[in-house]
């Protein structure tokens, strides 16, 4: 199964997609982490991204494009794969197609997952996320068992530097203008289904998990 989940930030692409993972026993290749987890070990792709993620913006296609072919080689995804947050442009779209077609293979299917506005920001602004394991809870939603720290593994929850309210808009505003199209550019190709992410976090899985069993057009 080849599977990539779009949407607005704060959707749920991440919590779902890792579900569904764990469910199909294949990797969630999340860009959004591999970004995270570079500025975290400060390396030079780290450097590159951070100003353009702290501001809201995306990070240059050709960067992206790069990490997701070099992730996507690698032997464990020949069983399949869930991108999140990948491809965020047309022309990741496109790259992403010619990588999978050398690798003899195609896109399954392509699930935005959907969320209204102001959805959208009660849950970002209510999100923390673990400094030493990445896990995210919500303060209202899913909240840690105790105050601050990761229920996994006990480490230090902060709040992501985009999470906070301007950068929230940014983020929303490159997702209306550069994302947004993909879903034309998915829907031309018969590969999009639009799922509603509004709902408890089981449900929404039931939901996904109803249109990954539909299966894709080339089944
Ligand atoms: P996410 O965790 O998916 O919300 O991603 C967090 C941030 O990482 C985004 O706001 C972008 O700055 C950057 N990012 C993640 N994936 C991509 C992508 N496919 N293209 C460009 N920027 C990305």
């Amino acid at each position: 199964m080849t599977l990539t989940m779009m949407g607005p930030p704060g959707a749920g692409k991440g919590t779902q997609a890792k579900l569904l993972g764990e469910k199909f026993g294949i990797p969630v290749i999340s860009t959004g982490e591999i970004l995270r987890e570079a500025m975290r070990a400060r390396t030079v792709l780290g450097e590159q991204a951070r100003g353009f993620m702290e501001a809201g913006d995306l990070v240059p296609d050709d960067v992206m494009i790069g990490i997701v072919a070099e992730r996507l080689r690698r032997p464990d995804c020949q069983p399949g794969f869930i991108l999140d947050g990948f491809p965020r442009t047309v022309p990741q779209a496109d790259a992403l197609a010619a990588t999978l077609a050398a690798m003899g293979t195609r896109l399954d299917l392509a699930i935005s997952l959907d969320a209204p506005e102001q959805e959208i920001i009660r849950r970002l602004s209510g999100r923390r996320v673990c400094r030493a394991c990445g896990q995210g809870f919500h303060l209202l939603y899913d909240p840690p068992p105790h105050p601050g720290r990761c229920g996994r593994c006990g480490g230090e929850l902060h709040q992501r530097e985009d999470d906070v309210e301007g950068t929230v808009r940014a983020r929303l505003h490159a997702y209306q203008e550069k994302t947004l199209p993909l879903l034309a550019y998915y829907e031309a190709r018969g590969l999009l289904r639009v799922v509603d992410g509004v709902g408890p976090i089981e449900e929404v899985l039931q939901r996904l998990l109803a249109v990954v069993s539909e299966g894709s057009p080339r089944a």
